[in-house]
């Protein structure tokens, strides 16, 4: 069987060759659109996790699902946002940002993640949509607001193992 790598620099090489292992296409081309970001979480400090290309410790995991082949596979988010053109960093970023003020508008890319998670409501999803629509974008959060923002940041950070 042959398999054809389009370009390979060093650090992408293992990544590379296991994420063909475990897909359905040849190529890395192919084979690397086969994967969808299917959790993201920060590792339990006591036992950080090993991307795939090999690389230990990593904090910012992401879990891989591909569902032609059914694996899961686990890369850092290093690895995912260089090599894979998934948003992983856009998500992680968002999350560090209400990680440090739980009162910041989640970002509507992370609204959404956590929504088609299951980790919020619609009723929270359009929640956090709506601040970033219009005036509102603007507008510091009335307490009402405030306390919802909290409430749904706490979730998201529980979710991903932030703490
Ligand atoms: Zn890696």
């Amino acid at each position: 069987m042959t398999r054809t790598l389009t370009s390979k620099p060093p650090s992408r090489f293992k990544l590379a060759e296991r994420i063909l292992e475990l897909s359905f296409a040849q190529t890395w081309d192919e084979a690397k659109r086969e994967w969808e970001l299917d959790h993201i979480y920060f590792a339990d400090p006591w036992s950080p996790g090993t991307c795939l290309c090999g690389h230990s410790p990593i904090v910012e995991q992401c879990e891989l699902f591909n569902s032609l082949t059914g694996e899961t596979v686990t890369v850092g988010n290093h690895c995912v946002a260089r090599f894979l053109d998934l948003r992983s960093e856009g998500l992680f970023r968002a999350i560090r940002r209400v990680a440090a003020d739980h009162e910041r508008r989640l970002s509507v890319a992370a609204a959404e993640f956590a929504w088609k998670k299951g980790w919020l409501t619609e009723w929270d999803r359009i929640f956090c949509v709506s601040l970033h629509r219009g005036r509102k974008r603007t507008r510091s959060l009335s307490p009402r607001q405030a306390e919802i923002m909290v409430r749904i940041n706490k979730t998201i950070l529980r979710h991903v193992g932030h703490s």
